[in-house]
């Protein structure tokens, strides 16, 4: 394996970690990036904390995400699709259609036993309108209060989809990951109802375990581990990029 394939996704990283642009990145180490660059692709999602994971899960595969909200004038997605796979395709080939780009679209969520699923597809506004993370979860204790130990399962869903610039939906794929809702908020990592969400095998929560666990074993990591070979099937078709 030439050494460029393996340390230009690391140092990549490193460097987009550290805030270096791309562009500065590859003037001072052009070895880094002289081979293969990573192929740019746009995420239609304007969550700053889903579209950073999804960068660092597609950028070790020779993907650099292109968040949404870099586009002024993008129409934001009614997500009125009855699943997270319509969502998903929503989101990717209506924003696909307007940029006349190839287009990511991810729709996730949180999925409790005891609440029949729910708050499921409206997991970003569960508390309502105005709704933050700290509101939502606020929502979830409260509406699981009387809800025992035992009884407390969940599940976390990730349906990711791939618009071409047409909007033809060219691939999509699904991921879950198990766990249970705490009582108490335990982390600070990951992002939403994580610091809530223990993962049985590991005895801690997506809020306590690092980035590096939670990309191996998330909802979001299953999907993309069956999402990537087919990205990487069609990365020919992507147009040359600037
Ligand atoms: P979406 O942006 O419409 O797909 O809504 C995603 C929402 O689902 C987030 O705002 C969170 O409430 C929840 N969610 C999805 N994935 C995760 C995760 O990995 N950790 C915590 N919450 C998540």
């Amino acid at each position: 394996i030439p050494a460029n394939y393996v340390l230009q996704p690391f140092f990549g990283m490193l460097l987009r970690v550290s805030g270096i642009p791309f562009s500065v990145s590859a003037m001072k180490f052009p070895f880094i990036m002289s081979s293969s660059s990573p192929l740019r692709i746009v995420l239609a999602s304007r969550n700053r904390k889903k579209t950073r994971e999804v960068s660092e899960i597609l950028l070790p595969h020779g993907f650099e995400v292109v968040p949404v909200t870099d586009y002024s004038d993008v129409p934001e997605v009614v997500e009125d699709g009855t699943t997270f796979a319509e969502n998903a395709a929503k989101k990717a080939t209506q924003t696909a259609r307007h940029l006349g780009q190839w287009v990511i679209g991810e729709d996730s969520g949180l999925m409790v036993d005891a609440l029949g699923g729910a708050p499921g597809i409206y997991s970003a506004r569960y508390s309502g309108e105005d709704a933050t993370d700290e509101r939502n979860n606020q929502k979830l204790l409260a509406e699981l209060l009387n809800v025992p130990d035992e009884k407390r399962g969940a599940g976390y869903l990730c349906s990711v989809a791939l618009s071409d610039p047409s909007g033809v939906i060219r691939a999509a794929c699904e991921g879950t990951c198990r766990g249970r809702i705490l009582r108490d908020a335990h982390g600070v990592g990951g992002f939403g109802y994580d610091p809530y969400f223990l993962v049985p095998e590991y005895h801690r929560t997506f809020g306590l375990l690092s980035a590096t666990v939670k990309h191996r074993i998330s909802h979001r990591a299953k999907a993309f581990s069956r999402f990537i070979p087919l990205l990487l099937a069609l990365r020919d078709q992507f147009s040359p990029q600037s």
